[in-house]
């Protein structure tokens, strides 16, 4: 019989997401797996979870990855928050911020957004007008906006909500791993993320934090969890030191591991040489773009390192483009979403693809695209 995996090409991941993978991590994946309460394994656990906290700059005890993509982590964080008819309040401005007001809607909550245009990042002052009129018991924003590679203003937001009540809620899938997340300082609640975006590992787990505040607000629910699978309650026995590690769902054991080497990666190379690595090459990718003429779609003071849009020229067909792309040079970007369709291409530099030949191959190959 034929095998498809002997014949899948290498190909330099520059999209939105997954990322190139490092050697040292595929090597991880196919270390032998073991029982997901062997106590070697839980050895790894522990280190995950000291690594992960490290690298959110938190204390949370309750930090772990989820076993599920980005999205799961969302999940993660709203389902265990909501009750129905709790108060949610949503800063969005682009594909993640929709799905946000989507997840917490389906959960009975009721759901304020206030919409920015996409492209640009949200405005701390608008927000502050809204909370001024009405408190809510959550508000939720996108970190590092992969669809539109705008970052957002989370200190700004976190100030406003210093003296409220309500729990902050962020999303960084794309910015954790490429740029400086600080879940304590900025008086984040619930965090989560994803691996196959800057930590470079492939999709499948979702790292997630939350505050004792936040734990104690889940603790307390007037209902269960109504997701018996991502409940913190539960998933938390399982996870964390002091309490009684109970099996609750088999662990992916392997993915684990994946997790594991490519957090080790970033503290051998050092956290603030991998943020810096990602400017670098985005400083790079966009001298190399305008050289040939090409324009950054967002403004310089808010863009992202990590997910760099840019403006699709007139008369360019987008499609085709991509396509030459990927099959003569090898090389996957993103298209534009929603609204940005067909407007912009979304060319990502995350984690291991953040390198300076990678940039070089990918400038080669638009200038000859083109
Ligand atoms: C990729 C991404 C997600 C969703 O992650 P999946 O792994 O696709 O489920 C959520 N939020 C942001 C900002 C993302 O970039």
């Amino acid at each position: 019989m034929n095998n498809l995996l002997e014949s899948i090409e290498e190909i330099l991941l520059m999209g939105p997401g997954p990322s190139c993978v490092p050697p040292e991590v595929y090597k991880a994946l196919s270390c032998k797996t073991l029982g997901h309460l062997d106590p070697y394994f839980i050895k790894i656990m522990d280190e995950i979870q000291v690594l992960l906290q490290q690298l959110m700059n938190t204390q949370n005890k309750l930090t772990l990855p989820i076993s599920g993509t980005g999205s799961s982590g969302m999940e993660t964080c709203f389902v265990n928050l909501i009750e129905p008819q709790d108060t949610v309040l949503i800063l969005k401005n682009g594909v993640f911020g929709v799905r946000m007001e989507e997840v917490a809607s389906r959960l009975g909550a009721k759901v304020d957004a206030i919409e920015f245009e996409w492209g640009t990042p949200v405005r701390p002052e608008i927000v502050k007008e809204k909370l001024e009129d009405k408190s809510y018991k959550i508000v939720a924003m996108v970190h590092a906006e992969t669809s539109t590679g705008v970052r957002n203003p989370v200190i700004e937001i976190s100030k406003l909500l210093a003296d409220t009540d309500s729990l902050f809620l962020v999303d960084s899938v794309t910015g954790f791993g490429g740029i400086e997340v600080k879940v304590d300082d900025w008086g984040i609640d619930a965090f989560y993320s994803g691996t196959q975006k800057c930590l470079s590992c492939p999709p499948g787990l979702a790292p997630v934090s939350f505050s004792d505040r936040a734990f104690s607000v889940i603790s307390n629910r007037k209902k269960k969890v109504p997701n018996w699978y991502l409940d913190m309650n539960l998933i938390g026995q399982y996870w964390q030191k002091d309490r009684k590690r109970a099996y609750h769902h088999t662990a992916p054991i392997n993915m684990l591991y994946g997790l594991y080497q490519a957090l080790l990666l970033i503290f051998e190379e050092g956290v603030e040489n991998v943020f810096k690595r990602h400017l670098e090459n985005h400083i790079k990718l966009k001298e190399g773009l305008e050289r040939l003429g090409l324009k950054m779609y967002v403004e310089e003071s808010y863009r992202l390192p990590m997910l760099n849009a840019v403006t699709i020229p007139e008369g360019v067909e987008d499609a085709k483009v991509r396509q030459i792309l990927r099959n003569d040079f090898k090389i996957e970007i993103g298209a534009g979403l929603g609204p940005l369709a067909g407007k912009i291409w979304r060319i990502g530099l995350m984690g291991h693809t953040a390198r300076a030949e990678n940039v070089d191959r990918f400038l080669k190959a638009i200038e000859k695209a083109l």
